[in-house]
C-alpha cells in the first residue's frame, strides 16, 4: 500500500455502473462466476482436509487448480485470487469470532452467488483496468459497454471492480476508487442547528420540529403491486410459461422498488446531512424490530447520514437504544411506566401536555444527543 503521499485521511468512494457486455463478454462472466465458485470450494475443501490431518490452518492459492483444471485458466486469474483473499478473510473473522461469524460455507449454483471482483494494477505501461468515455476495460473480457451516470475526479485511483448479475439477467459493475480527502474544520453544532430523528414506519422518520420524510406514494403503490403479482403468482402452475414470465416480472418490479427506495434514502439523508449542523438518532437495533414497526431502509439511512455528516465536520449522534425516549415527557421529564405504539398521541399526566408520540420521541433523542456532545 503506497502511505507515502497520503495527505489526510484516505476516502473510498464507490461508482456503480451498469453493464452492457456482448453475448461473448456475458459467456466470459458467466464463466469467471462459475471458475470462483468453484475455486472457493476446492481451496475450502482443501483447507478442511489439511487442518483434520494436521491441525494447521492453510489455503492454498489459486495457482495449485490450474493443472487439474485448466478451464481456471480461461478467467481472470485476478478474480481467483481475490476469491483466496476473500476466503483468507472469512476465516480471519472466524477464528476471531466464531459465533458471530460463523465457518465459511461452500457455495452452491442455486444460492446466486453471481459476482466476481478484480484489482486493478498499475504498470509502467499503463492500469490494467480503466474507464473510457462510454465503458470500462477489463483484463479479460476487454472493453464493455458501461453507462455511467457519474464520472470519478480526475485525481482518484481505481482499486478494483466488481462485476455482478442480478436475478433480472442485468449485469452491474462496482467500481472503487480511493482519494485523499482534506479532514474538515470539526463543526460546533449549536441546538437550533440540530436535528432529532425518530424512526417511524408510517412516515420513515419524524422529526422533533414535526417535519416528516414521508416516502412517496409510488413507493407504496409499487408494493401494492408486488403483492398483488406474489397473489397471482400463486395461483399459477409452478414451471408453467406464464409462471415464468410472473417472476421475472416480479424480480424487474423488485429491483424498480430497491432502486427507488435507495434514490429516496439517498436524497433524503443529503437534504438533512447539508441542512443541519448535527443529526442525532437512537442506536436502535432495527433488526430486533418486528416487521410492521421497522422502517424499511432506515439502518442504510442512518449510515448514509453518518457518512455524509462525517465529511462536513458534523456529528452523527447515537442516543443509547434502552433510552425509555418515547415514554418520558419532553415538557417536564416524568416518565411513563407505557406508551402503547398504537396511541398516536397520549397526555402527560403530571404536566397536562399532549403529545404527538414520535414528535415527543424525537425531542427527547434530540435532548440526550445535545446532552452527550457538552459531556
Ligand atoms: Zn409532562
Amino acid at each position: 500500500m503506497d502511505r507515502s503521499k497520503s495527505a489526510g485521511p484516505v476516502r473510498y468512494t464507490t461508482l456503480k455502473v451498469r453493464l452492457y457486455p456482448t453475448p461473448e463478454q456475458a459467456e466470459l462472466f458467466e464463466k469467471t462466476f462459475g471458475c470462483c465458485r468453484y475455486i472457493w470450494n476446492q481451496m475450502l475443501a482443501d483447507q478442511q482436509r489439511f487442518y483434520l490431518e494436521t491441525g494447521a490452518h492453510f489455503i492454498p492459492t489459486p495457482a495449485k487448480y490450474k493443472n487439474s483444471a485448466p478451464f481456471l485458466k480461461e478467467v481472470d486469474n485476478q478474480a481467483l485470487i481475490q476469491v483466496h483473499n476473500e476466503l483468507s478473510r472469512a476465516f480471519r473473522a472466524f477464528f476471531k469470532d466464531p459465533e458471530r461469524s460463523g465457518y465459511p460455507r461452500f457455495k452452491r449454483k442455486k444460492d446466486g452467488c453471481c459476482s466476481f471482483t478484480a484489482c486493478n494494477h498499475d504498470f509502467p505501461s499503463g492500469p490494467t483496468i480503466y474507464l473510457t468515455r462510454d465503458a470500462i476495460r477489463m483484463t479479460k473480457a476487454g472493453t464493455v459497454k458501461a453507462k455511467l451516470h457519474r464520472r470519478p475526479q480526475a485525481w482518484w485511483k481505481l482499486k478494483r471492480i466488481t462485476v455482478t448479475r442480478a436475478p433480472t439477467g442485468k449485469y452491474h459493475c462496482a467500481i472503487l476508487y480511493e482519494h485523499g480527502a482534506k479532514e474538515p474544520a470539526p463543526v460546533r453544532p449549536a441546538s437550533e442547528r440540530t436535528i432529532g430523528l425518530k424512526c417511524s414506519a408510517r412516515h420513515f422518520y419524524v422529526a422533533d420540529d414535526g417535519s416528516r420524510a414521508d416516502p412517496p406514494r409510488w413507493l407504496e403503490r409499487s408494493q401494492e403491486e408486488l403483492a398483488e403479482l406474489q397473489q397471482r403468482m400463486a395461483r399459477m402452475e409452478p414451471g408453467s410459461k406464464n409462471h415464468q414470465e410472473a417472476v421475472q416480472k416480479y424480480r424487474l418490479l423488485h429491483e424498480h422498488i430497491a432502486a427507488q427506495r435507495r434514490d429516496f434514502i439517498h436524497k433524503a439523508s443529503s437534504r438533512i446531512a447539508n441542512g443541519w449542523d448535527a443529526v442525532c438518532v437512537r442506536a436502535d437495533d432495527l433488526t430486533e424490530l418486528s416487521g410492521a414497526l421497522r422502517p424499511s431502509g432506515f439502518g442504510m439511512f442512518r449510515e448514509q447520514l453518518r457518512y455524509k455528516l462525517a465529511r462536513q465536520g458534523k456529528p452523527l449522534l447515537t442516543v443509547d437504544r434502552y433510552s425509555p425516549t418515547t415514554r418520558t415527557c419532553s415538557v417536564c421529564g416524568q416518565i411513563q411506566d407505557s406508551v402503547s405504539p398504537k396511541d398516536r398521541t397520549w397526555t402527560c399526566p403530571r404536566c397536562g401536555t399532549v403529545h404527538d408520540r414520535e414528535v415527543n420521541a424525537a425531542k427527547n433523542i434530540k435532548a440526550e444527543g445535545l446532552a452527550q456532545l457538552r459531556a
